[in-house]
């Protein structure tokens, strides 16, 4: 029997989590959490009785509260909710599926009351690889991707060969492939939105239509493999069927392929190391004409090339690209920015920021915090004495 904690349990892996569970029956809900919804949390508490759920808004806590008040949940909010569900002593393995920084504080919780990882949170090794991995090899605590690309070169190693050449992520291109930057002036949040492929949240889906997604993807598999930049390439595999690859130093590639569906990596992750069937979509080749492969576009998706520059460098770079594009993201989910703005305003906060050296988890989320609030401030305009305010917009 597996007891898992699901953190972000409400969102798009957090709910397809729940469903791949629904299909396996040596499976036990430890723990839940939302960000806000709590109605869905609700239903989720009365089917699965966790003994502890957690809602990271206070109010919606209380809220939650009183109406599962004749269930045995525990309902508990705020941060230390969510390490409270996190640290759930029924719980053997936490599945960490919160976007954004948001999950380091609780997936570090988790690590270090022994809980195994499946995870779906890549801001986590983003921002604090380093001590995040640190942390797992000293707790011996196993770390499972649930990202599909990092699920893929997880499971080509799964035959214990050591001598990687290069890892080769594959990118789908996102809502605005073969676009170029003119067209790209005046693109929508709806359009940005409609993802050929994948099924994801938001931020994620916007994330890919920019390609910082996988930039994030480069630096989360230089902490999870341990390999160095210039051996993690990226090429566009527009149909998504391949979803990443290993190249060995005898030339000899493996490739993990399936159907776009996040079901299979989740599902994977939660039964590692065993292969059960899976409620994911099974392939289909009579429905597919060709594999394509191509270069990633980085003339006109900046953000990929940046994202891996940021990584590089290390140290807080990575945190100052991820917390501008987050701030950015809800800027033009909002309506409030245009899509090239997203990348003007990671590009000038990366410019301006004065890298710490070896920062502390405290340095990290002061940076993230002061960042954020730099952008947010003045809706992207960014306030800082090395830039100027007016050459923000378009
Ligand atoms: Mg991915």
């Amino acid at each position: 029997m597996k007891n898992i904690s699901i953190l972000g349990s409400t969102g798009s892996v957090g709910t397809q989590a729940l469903e791949v569970i629904d299909c396996l029956d040596d499976v036990r809900v430890a723990g839940l959490s939302s960000n806000t919804d709590i109605h869905l949390l609700e239903k989720q508490i009365r089917k699965y009785k966790p003994p502890v759920a957690a809602v990271a808004d206070e109010k919606s806590a209380l809220a939650l509260k009183i109406s599962v008040a004749d269930t045995p949940t525990k309902v508990v909010g705020g941060a230390a909710g969510l390490c409270e569900v996190a640290a759930a002593p029924e719980a053997d393995f936490v599945l960490t599926a919160i976007v954004g920084i948001a999950g380091l504080i609780p997936t570090l919780t988790a690590i270090e009351n022994n809980k195994n990882i499946l995870l779906a949170n890549k801001e986590t090794l983003v921002t604090a690889g380093d001590i995040v991995m640190g942390a797992a090899r000293a707790r011996n605590v196993i770390i499972i991707p649930v990202d599909s690309e990092h699920s893929a070169v997880f499971q080509c190693l799964q035959g214990g060969d050591r001598d990687i050449k290069r890892i080769i992520l594959t990118a789908s291109g996102g809502s605005f492939y073969g676009k170029k930057r003119k067209d790209l002036e005046s693109v929508t949040v709806v359009q940005a939105l409609s993802h050929p492929n994948w099924d994801m949240g938001k931020k994620v889906t916007i994330d890919s239509s920019t390609l910082i997604n996988k930039g994030l993807e480069v630096i989360e598999a230089h902490h999870l493999f341990g390999i160095d930049y210039d051996r993690i390439d990226v090429v566009i595999q527009r149909e998504s069927i391949i979803h990443s690859m290993v190249e060995f130093e005898d030339n000899s590639i493996l490739a993990q392929m399936g159907w776009p569906d996040m079901k299979l990596p989740i599902h994977y992750a939660i039964c590692y190391p065993e292969r059960k069937k899976s409620p994911a979509r099974q392939m289909d080749f009579s429905r597919l004409s060709s594999i394509s492969f191509s270069p990633p576009d980085v003339e006109t998706f900046r953000l990929l090339p940046l994202a891996i520059s940021a990584g590089k460098r290390g140290a807080t770079a990575p945190v100052v690209l991820n917390a501008a594009n987050e701030a950015a993201v809800e800027l033009f989910l909002k309506g409030r920015i245009s899509f090239l703005d997203i990348e003007r305003i990671v590009e000038k906060c990366l410019n301006a920021h004065t890298i710490i050296p070896t920062p502390s988890i405290g340095d990290i989320i002061e940076t993230d915090r002061q960042i954020k609030e730099e952008i947010m401030y003045d809706n992207g305009n960014i306030r800082n004495n090395s830039i100027s305010a007016s050459d923000t917009g378009s």
